[in-house]
């Protein structure tokens, strides 16, 4: 992978799943790593020692642990200033901390809607704000990712503000990318489908449940985050450098509309 050595890397809600598997795979390609989390210090302090483990088998870089809730204006602000001071400068975001809440839909509370769309929404758009902020302070340009979902596209009933954040993020994606194009500044994003992580305990411990999900994707299984994780470093790297304003879906065909499999509609 081009140029990621010595690059710096602020990856948020690495503490687990597919953010920690983003922050391993950049350390891997000898990026420094800002693992960003909320609650847990020591989930955070696990990523940072698998990274150190690597390392320790060779290979440059730094890493550090920043603790900030996304959806709060100041946290963000904070945890930028401390980045940029810690590694002298920024050069790829990625915006992966998400949650979801399942209700049906006429049941949702007010309180529920707008936490999903704090994390999911307002998250990357206060972090991209601050990254933009700082691209645009000096010479270089910058690198803008965000981990959206197959349910950008794809409704998601029983997971309303879920999929609502996503559709926004497309936009939010997409929006940015048009802005700031010329000032050599690319984001993108990353359209997974069923990934088995935290997020997905209710299935994923369940081999029945399992079953019954991964019947339902046309490779016949779940993605691991490192699958997932590989397309990010990709998104970031000079590799992509004409790519701006797209969601690359990692979803073993999920978004081909699987129903169609096999013909039911054309009477054959
Ligand atoms: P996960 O629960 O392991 O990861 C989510 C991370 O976000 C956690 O580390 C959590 O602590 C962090 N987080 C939550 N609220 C936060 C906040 N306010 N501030 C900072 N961090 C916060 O689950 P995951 O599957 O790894 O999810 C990561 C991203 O991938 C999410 O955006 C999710 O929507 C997306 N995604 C996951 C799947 C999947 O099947 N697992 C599919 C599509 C998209």
């Amino acid at each position: 992978m081009s140029n990621l050595e010595g690059k710096n890397i602020l990856v948020t809600g690495a503490s687990s799943g597919i953010g920690q598997a983003i922050a391993i795979r950049f350390a891997q390609h000898g990026a420094n790593v800002a693992i960003n989390y909320r609650g847990s210090a020591e989930q955070a302090e696990s990523t940072r020692s698998m990274i150190r483990v690597l390392r320790n088998g060779g290979g440059p870089g730094k890493e550090m642990v920043v603790q900030a809730d996304v959806s709060g204006e100041q946290q963000v602000r904070t945890m930028f200033a401390r980045v940029i001071a810690e590694f002298g400068r920024l050069d790829v975001l990625v915006n992966n901390a998400g949650i979801q809440h399942p209700s049906a839909s006429h049941e949702v509370e007010i309180t529920d809607f707008d936490r999903v769309l704090a994390v999911n929404l307002r998250g990357p758009f206060l972090c991209a704000r601050e990254a933009i902020r700082h691209f645009l302070s000096r010479p270089g340009g910058g690198v803008i990712l965000n981990n959206s979902s197959v349910h950008e596209i794809i409704p998601k009933p029983k997971y309303l503000p879920y999929s609502v954040s996503k559709g926004g993020l497309e936009n939010l994606t997409k929006s940015l990318a048009l802005e700031y194009a010329d000032r050599g500044i690319r984001v993108n994003a990353v359209g997974p489908g069923a990934v088995v992580t935290p997020i997905n305990r209710a299935w994923t411990n369940d081999p029945r449940a399992r079953r019954e999900v991964e019947s339902h994707i046309p490779a016949g299984r779940a993605a691991t985050p490192e699958e997932i994780a590989s397309v990010f470093t990709f998104l970031a790297s000079d590799d992509a450098s004409y790519i701006t304003g797209q969601t690359i879906f990692a979803c073993g065909g999920l978004t081909l509309y699987p129903e169609f499999r096999t013909a039911w509609s054309s009477g054959e």
